[in-house]
């Protein structure tokens, strides 16, 4: 079996004291935090923050210490099973200009409820249920 690793950030900015987290628009048709796959001799923190900068534009990531999930999951690749491992930290970001690659279709930046529910997969709606307190008080 095929087996990928990748690391994301669950990352979120403050406006006006409303705390608003990032999904992006995955062309496969989910709605996601950023991530991407841990090339070879990287950390997965260095991952983390160079698919922040490759997919978002966003380079001030200050991570949130206290946060680091993984989720696993599989899905099928020309055939093939695919089974995957993806380790998620939580960062604090003062950008609020995104600005896409073409891997994703869109963004959207939302108040912790409306991430929740936009947010496709069960295991990431987890994730932002386990940084919600974290997130509310920083
Ligand atoms: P990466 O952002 O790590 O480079 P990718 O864009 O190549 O990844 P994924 O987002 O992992 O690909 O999507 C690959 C497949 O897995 C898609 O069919 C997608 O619907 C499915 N998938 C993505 N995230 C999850 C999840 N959290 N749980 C279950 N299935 C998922």
């Amino acid at each position: 079996m095929m087996q990928e690793r990748s690391a994301g950030i669950v990352l979120f900015r403050e406006d006006s004291g409303k705390k608003l987290f990032l999904l992006l628009h995955y062309p496969s048709g989910h709605w996601d935090f950023v991530k991407g796959r841990i090339e070879k001799g990287e950390q997965e923190k260095e991952a983390a923050i160079r698919e922040a900068r490759e997919e978002t534009g966003i380079t001030d990531v200050e991570f949130i210490d206290g946060f680091e999930e993984k989720i696993h999951y599989t899905y099928q690749y020309d055939g093939k099973q695919v089974k995957k491992e993806v380790i998620f930290f939580l960062g604090k970001t003062k950008t609020s200009n995104v600005t896409i690659s073409d891997e994703h279709l869109d963004h959207v930046w939302l108040e912790y409820d409306l991430a929740y529910s936009k947010t496709t997969y069960q295991n990431a709606k987890s994730l932002l249920q386990k940084s919600k307190a974290l997130v509310f008080a920083s």
